[in-house]
């Protein structure tokens, strides 16, 4: 199994949907995207958080053989947290506030361990810091990239220049539009090849996910959910199930990209069920391995 190392957030979300509400509940790119990882391989995290986060939390990702030692807890500071809703069309989530908190002022410094990682996460965290641990690692086989709009707006330059980096580029279709300046998927997706990556995956919520390479693409679907509660790191634990399949197995090429692809959408679909991480909680590889093949079925004709 090849080393995968992840950093994003970790995140205190206070999230309302029509089907409930959360305060203060574990979240952030990193904890879903590991989370996820981790029924495939065994990742190790890279971020920070305050004095306020509870340690259970830190015990929960541990008990799942999350490696934490690159999170870094700062005494007296305040741990990064998002609030948003979602109405009926739960695409797209509405966000309320965002307080960096602890990330506003932080430099990753990588235990030395990490250092020699096969595989790379960039989840959703300033293009900045991003950077910064891409270039502490010695020399990945694969480099995979998440964003959102906030950094978008915020850091656009910056993020141009790490996705030059990167071998994946990871978007959601309302992104790739802004960031790309196109309404056309096609487009964007050409645009983001240009800029170094050689896969771009736009992910489009209840309706699956696009994958373009030069020369080829790729439609993973999405599954028909009939219990959506909350959508909150449901692009985190595609990404983080896509990524820890192909570390676990050590592949890169196309073709164990479409099945991590299909992972991907498994774990998400299963992550919609219910709020914050408690879904993922419950899931079984044989659930996960069930659905994996009802994917395969809704695909043949
Ligand atoms: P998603 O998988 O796209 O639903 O991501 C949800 C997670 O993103 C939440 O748990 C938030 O804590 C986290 N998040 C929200 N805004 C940001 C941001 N600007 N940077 C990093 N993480 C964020």
């Amino acid at each position: 199994m090849a080393r995968l190392v992840i950093v994003g957030s970790l995140a205190l979300d206070t999230v309302k949907t029509p089907f409930g509400e959360v305060k203060d509940a574990l979240g952030g790119a990193a904890t879903f995207s590991s989370y996820a990882a981790s029924f495939f391989s065994r990742p190790s995290i890279v971020g920070v958080v305050g004095n306020d986060f509870p340690q259970q939390h830190l015990r929960l990702l541990q008990q799942r053989g999350i490696d934490v030692s690159g999170v870094a807890i700062e005494k007296g500071g305040k741990t990064f947290r998002w609030s948003g809703y979602y109405e009926y069309d739960m695409n797209e989530a509405k966000t309320v506030s965002t307080d960096l908190g602890v990330f506003a002022s932080f430099s990753p410094r990588l235990p030395d361990g990490y250092k020699a990682a096969d595989y790379v996460f960039l989840a959703n965290i300033d293009p900045e810091l991003q950077m910064q641990v891409l270039s502490q690692i010695k020399k990945p086989k694969l480099a995979l990239l998440d964003t959102m709009n906030y950094w978008i707006n915020n850091k656009r330059r910056q993020l141009l220049e790490v996705i030059g980096k990167v071998d994946i580029l990871l978007l959601n279709d309302s992104e790739a539009r802004q960031l790309f300046e196109t309404p056309n998927l096609v487009k964007a997706a050409a645009a983001a090849l240009k800029l170094g990556p050689k896969h771009i995956i736009i992910k489009k919520g209840e309706h699956g996910a696009l994958l373009f390479s030069n020369g080829s693409h790729f439609s993973a679907p999405s599954y028909p959910l009939e219990t959506i509660r909350d959508p909150t790191g449901c692009g985190d634990s595609f990404a983080g199930a896509l990524i820890g399949y192909l570390a676990g197995k050590g592949g890169s090429g196309e073709k164990d990209l479409r099945k991590a692809m299909i992972y991907g959408s498994v774990v998400a679909s299963f992550n919609a069920e219910d709020f914050g991480l408690e879904r993922m909680k419950r899931l079984t590889m044989p659930e996960i391995e069930k659905r994996y093949e009802e994917f395969e079925s809704i695909r043949k004709f």
